[in-house]
């Protein structure tokens, strides 16, 4: 599925909100976001004062909308980040597309 996140400029995490009340923080936390994938949920953003980001598109292969529930509600923890520098095979990430 499609997923609408955030890059922090400072510490290059990227993150996406993955249920309604999940709300993420970026390692450095300059940036967080919360609602979830509704529309407009990247609008939902609280950042730091003079914090730097932007808005990036992931496609994530094989991953559905329960999954991402799932993986907030249960703790799993292997959805809504990617940690700078890391490549995350578990996530599929087939593509990222920086605006
Ligand atoms: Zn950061």
């Amino acid at each position: 599925m499609r997923v609408y996140g955030l890059k922090c400029g400072n510490c290059l995490d990227i993150i996406w909100s993955r249920a309604r009340h999940d709300y993420i923080l970026c390692t450095c936390r300059n940036i967080g976001t919360d609602g979830g994938q509704d529309v407009g949920a990247t609008t939902r953003t609280t950042t730091a004062l003079g914090a730097t980001w932007k808005y990036v598109t992931l496609e994530l292969h094989g991953v559905q909308k329960k999954d991402m529930y799932d993986d907030w509600n249960f703790s799993l923890n292997k959805l809504g980040r990617i940690k700078a520098g890391t490549v995350d095979l578990r996530q599929q990430v087939i593509d990222i597309d920086e605006n």
